[in-house]
Formats: C-alpha cells, structure tokens, sequence
C-alpha cells in the first residue's frame, strides 16, 4: 500500500475564491530544515512506497529554490514512489516546468469551468491566468490535471461544465464546495448531496459515449471501487494513518484539509515520532471516533466496503462532530447505486458470452460500464 505524505509549504494564497474553506493570509514559510527533518522522520517510520504531495495555500510561493532542494532530497528517500503538486499555477515558469518533467511531477490546478463561471466563483482574471500557463505547460510537454469545484451556484450549469472539459480535452477531478470550520464564507456555496449524486448520474451518461476523449477521474474511481469492491480512492477508503500532513513548522496532521487546525495535530517532525506516538495524541483519539461512528452507522451499507464512510474531514466540517459520516452520503449512494445497477445488468446480459471491454464500439454508441471500470 502506498503511504501519502502532503506536504503544507504555506496557507498563504494569492487567490480570493469566495468559497474557499482553507487558506489564510498567513506569511508563515516552511523552511529547507524542515524537509530535512521529513526525510529523518520518514527513513524509519514505515516500510510502505511514500507519495509527497504539495499542496497549500499555494504552494509555489515557496520558490523555485525550495523546489529544487526538496524534490531532489525527498526523491533520495529509499521507499519514495512520486511527487504530486495542486496549485493555482500562476507562478509556474519554465524553470519549474522542466524541473517537475525532471521528477515527473503529477501537477493539478483549479478551474470551475468556463471564464464567466470560473470567474464569478474565483475572482476577475483567475481563468486566464491559469489558462495561460496550462498551455505555456502543454507546450513544453508537462501534462496538467484539473480539479473542478461545483458549489450550489455552478450546479445549475452542469451541461456547460460537462461540455468545456470534454471540448479542451482536461482531464478533472470533481470536487463538491463544502462549508468551513475557519468562517461561515463558504457555506452559501456548499453543495447540497442529492443535488451532486444527480449530477454524478447524468455525468455518467453522457461519460459513456466519452471516454476515449477525456477522463472524469471520479467516475473511473467509483467504477474501479464498486468492481474492486475497495476503495481507489482516498474519500473511499480508510485514509486514517495511510495519509499524513506537515504544515510548514513541521506539525504532523491527519490531511492538507486539517493544517493550520491546533485541535488535529498528531505531533511534529522535529520529534522523529513513530505511528504508536502518533496514536498517543488527542487528534488520533478523534479520529478514531469518526472511524467508530461509520463502523456502527454504516454497518447496513451495501457499499460500505468501498465507501468507508466518505471524508472524516468532510464529516467533521459539515456536522462539528467526529461523530458523522460525510454529508455527501446521499450522493454516494445515487452514484454507487447506479453503477451497481449498471454493472449487474451488464454482468447477466454477458454471462453466456463474457465481457466485450475493450471492444470496437460502432460510432455513436455508448461506452459500457466494464469499459470504464477498466480504463487504464
Ligand atoms: S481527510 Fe478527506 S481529503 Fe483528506 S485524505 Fe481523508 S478522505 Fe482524502
Ligand atoms: S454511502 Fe453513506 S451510509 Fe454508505 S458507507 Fe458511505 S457514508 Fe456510510
């Protein structure tokens, strides 16, 4: 199993979305010790692959400098497996773009759709700032992933979203605008479950007769998980203890969502703690409340295996309690619903002749659920 380090350079942000539930205009910087520090720490803390992910704030306002000492540093490490980086990219330059190619770093962005959609959720200008380095990347051969948030606003515009990732060929991830624990800014944007798993299913719909042209990375994991039965991806999977953060003073915290929040430290780098210190702290405790409700809650779910009870940060946002699930819930079940559904259907109508994933599909024909759940 891989082991996800994040890594919290800053929380600071240049941005100014008006649902934004993490950053602060905080100056705090990591320093290069710190990484020193990670790499001491992680050398004997556990034997699994360890992916880094950088993620903020925005994390290249660290610089070009810290870049190039932490990923040579961190890439040395004996079980390191990969780097990934979620920015807004607005100070990616050619300098950093060759430097990632170097370490084959996977980098992801935000856009929200088309301009006057992104725009409205994010602020004058953000659309063609990113865009702009996104082909500046394309050019030089750095492939970039996007992450789209769909808030109570843009939900009513889900074909116009639908149609700009599928026309520029951007491969996304969706994510569901959630309230905050830091102010109530972010609440009026927050999307409401069904209102997402009905956005899921017509996604799914239409994806079918897509997936040879671009990637809806939700759909091919909620495929994967429901034919796997486990979760492929973390919100399905029991992240507790398989993913840590380091906040840029080398605090230790459960995800990028939980840094900057006291009540979730789990310790420090600088302390070289294994995973039994860890699990001597209050935020562990807390956690394993969460763990404790789901086992009890969603004890009845057909697709708890691959659920586990959705995001604990999600949960512990939305409900100010440790005790509840994530309030994407409904959606969950619509959309693992449907694929179920689909699935059996398609595995009765092939049992005499097994399964045609992979197949020549005539034009204009859907894509089948198998082909999916088996996308590379
Ligand atoms: S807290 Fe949520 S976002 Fe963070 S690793 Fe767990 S499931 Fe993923
Ligand atoms: S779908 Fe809902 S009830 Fe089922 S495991 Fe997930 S959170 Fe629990």
């Amino acid at each position: 199993m891989t082991f996800h380090v994040m890594i919290i350079p800053t929380l600071n942000c240049p941005s100014n979305c008006k649902y934004c539930w993490g950053s602060e205009n905080k100056n705090e910087m990591m320093d290069l010790d710190i990484i020193d520090e990670i790499c001491n720490w992680l050398e004997d803390f556990r034997d699994d692959k360890v992916h880094f992910t950088f993620h903020g704030g925005e994390p290249l306002l660290a610089g070009y400098g810290f870049y190039e000492e932490a990923l040579e540093k961190l890439s040395k490490l004996d079980n390191f497996e990969g780097f990934s980086l979620q920015s807004n990219i607005w100070l990616l330059n050619d300098d950093l773009i060759e430097l990632f190619k170097k370490y084959n770093v996977i980098v992801s962005t935000s856009i929200d759709g088309p301009k006057e959609i992104n725009d409205f959720q994010r602020g004058e200008g953000y659309f063609d700032k990113t865009m702009k380095k996104f082909q500046r990347a394309k050019e030089m051969g750095l492939n970039i992933n996007f992450v789209l948030t769909i808030t109570d606003y843009s939900k009513d515009y889900s074909d116009e979203l639908y149609e700009f990732f599928k026309t520029e060929q951007m491969n996304l991830k969706i994510h569901a605008a959630l309230p905050s624990l830091r102010g109530d800014n972010a609440d009026p944007w927050a999307l409401d479950q069904e209102e997402h798993g009905k956005l899921l299913i017509e996604w799914l719909d239409k994806y079918l007769y897509d997936l040879d042209k671009f990637s809806v990375m939700d759909l091919d994991h909620i495929c994967k998980s429901t034919l796997r039965r486990r979760g492929t991806l973390c919100t399905f999977a029991d992240c507790i203890g398989t993913t840590l953060a380091v906040g840029f003073d080398g605090s230790i915290y459960p995800c990028y969502r939980f840094v900057g929040m006291p009540d979730y430290i789990l310790g420090n780098v600088k302390t070289n703690p294994s995973f039994d210190d860890l699990k001597e702290s209050e935020s562990w405790t807390k956690l394993q409340e969460f763990r404790e409700y789901v086992n009890e809650n969603c004890k009845t779910c057909k697709y708890v295996k691959y659920c586990e009870g959705g995001c604990p940060y999600n949960a512990i946002v939305a409900y100010k309690t440790t005790k509840a699930v994530d309030p994407q819930c409904t959606a969950y079940k619509m959309i693992f619903g449907e694929v179920s559904k689909r699935m059996n259907k398609e595995f009765m109508k092939n049992a005499m002749g097994g399964f045609q994933a992979g197949r020549t599909k005539k034009e204009n024909e859907a894509f089948s659920i198998m082909d999916l759940a088996m996308k590379p």
